[in-house]
């Protein structure tokens, strides 16, 4: 997970686990054919596997390359303006294709399709179905299944049979960040019931699931019925094997919660709570609602619990209104967590949030200096503390198998990722000495 970028998804996916369905490619003459690209973050992963198995079960086989599809899915980002170029550049290709007959239908999902912008990108390019995030359910009628019913997303089936899967705990995000489009494209919190979300990791786990990520866009926000996201955590913990979530928003975390990390032997000593600025005046005029002292004080709890976990964070870099002595807070603060990692992200006027109409515009070369200068701080800190790794043994789980260089993608408890020499199948467990540390991964050899 320890990735630092300004292209990388709005929250870390954890080692990208292959989707169900990847590498199952089927051969375009045989029956319907359907092709899904997902853009952006865990929470459209998770959505693609569901449309995913809405068309095998209407019958489509899923392939890899638009021009072997009847059927493209295009599940979208909407968070950074740079998101939407990427899509309009794949809406324009595949516009080609359907010109050459290859492709049949083309579908635009997520969080563009959410937007209202959808509607002009419907009409250039003669897209022929556009869901949002809260009728994802509709593609089941679309590709010829009975019409579901259903009041929100999340009781869509999740992954099953998978060493890894995603379950989401809640949808929205009741927050209104001065430069987020999220409430505006996913709406209002929803929180599922603590039962449901047990039921389905308990059905997760018996069909060989190992690796359970609870999602949400501010999971620790959730609560039902008087319980808070502790106590869901802890029930989820006691019938996982694994498991972590993500991504947390500092105001609702508690330090309840942080203790668990370290406590729960089945929890992932991994955090990842956004901070986005280390300056307190930033962070009122982003509505965040804490102030940098109090983050450092939660990291401080972290830190104690679970002193060998991993913490990550995203930073804005660039936000209207940022001055040189705001940049110099972030730096100091980034400092002082020591964070393993970080999303640093370019801020992008999003039509439609408070901060697109704000004054104080920093300059594209101001930008790009504050971002070198906050991730140099990130990787140095990270390589710093991932040498400390070096030479420890780690029971490390296996996510991806190896690849021909004989090296094998796992993560270990403390949330590290790390390239593994071993031939030992994805969702195993190996122990292996730390070799070698960068900044982003660790390198081990598998023990025996
Ligand atoms: N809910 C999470 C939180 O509040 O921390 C994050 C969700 S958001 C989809 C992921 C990240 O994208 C944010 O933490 C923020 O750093 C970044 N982001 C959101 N809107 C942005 C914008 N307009 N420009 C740049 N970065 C943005
Ligand atoms: Fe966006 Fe803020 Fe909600 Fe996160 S908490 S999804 S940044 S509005």
């Amino acid at each position: 997970m320890n990735s630092t970028s300004s292209e990388t998804p709005a929250a870390p996916i954890p080692l990208s686990r292959k989707p169900p369905g990847q590498g199952r490619t089927h051969a375009p003459s045989v029956g319907k054919t359907a092709c899904i690209r997902t853009f952006g973050c865990q929470m459209n992963v998770h959505d693609s596997d569901r449309m995913r198995r809405m068309i095998q079960d209407a019958g489509y086989a899923e392939v890899q390359r638009y021009e072997d599809a009847d059927l493209v899915i295009l599940n979208t980002c909407y968070v950074r303006e740079n998101a939407v170029d990427r899509v309009k550049g794949h809406l324009g290709e595949l516009n080609r294709l359907r010109r050459e007959g290859r492709v049949k239908k083309v579908a635009l999902t997520g969080c563009i399709g959410a937007a209202d912008e959808s509607r002009t990108l419907q009409e250039t390019y003669n897209i022929d179905l556009v869901l949002g995030t809260h009728n994802t359910y509709e593609l089941a009628e679309f590709v010829g299944l009975p019409t579901m019913r259903e009041t929100y997303t999340p009781e869509l089936p999740g992954t099953e049979g998978e060493h890894s899967a995603f379950v989401t705990i809640m949808t929205g995000c009741n927050y209104k960040c001065s430069y987020c489009i999220v409430p505006t494209v996913r709406g209002r919190m929803i929180c599922r019931p603590l039962d449901g979300v047990v039921a389905e990791v308990e059905h997760l786990v018996a069909g060989g699931t190992k690796y359970v990520t609870l999602l949400g866009q501010t999971v620790d926000a959730w609560r039902h019925e008087g319980k808070r996201f502790c106590d869901l955590l802890e029930a989820v913990s006691e019938v996982a094997p694994r498991v972590w979530f993500t991504t947390s928003h500092p105001s609702n975390m508690e330090d309840r919660t942080l203790r668990a990390i370290g406590e729960r032997d089945t929890i992932v000593k991994r955090l990842h709570l956004p901070v986005q600025s280390g300056s307190d005046r930033m962070l009122k005029v982003m509505h965040r609602g804490y102030k940098a002292e109090r983050y450092r004080r939660k990291i401080g709890v972290f830190r104690e619990a679970a002193p060998d976990g991993t913490l990550s964070t995203d930073i804005i870099v660039g936000h209207p209104g940022e001055t040189e002595e705001d940049h110099e807070q972030t730096l100091k603060l980034v400092e002082d967590c020591e964070f393993d990692s970080a999303y640093i992200f370019k801020f992008s006027p999003r039509r439609g949030t408070e901060a697109a109409d704000l004054p104080g515009v920093v300059s594209d070369a101001v930008v790009q200096r504050r971002f070198l200068e906050v991730l140099r701080e990130i990787e140095q800190n990270a390589f710093k503390r991932n040498q400390r790794k070096v030479g420890g043994v780690e029971e490390i789980f296996v996510r991806h198998g190896a690849t021909e260089s004989g090296k094998a993608i796992g993560e270990t408890w403390s949330g590290h990722a790390v390239h593994v020499d071993t031939a030992a199948p994805p969702g195993s467990y190996v122990r292996a000495t730390i070799e070698s540390a960068g900044p982003h991964v660790l390198y081990a050899s598998h023990m025996n």
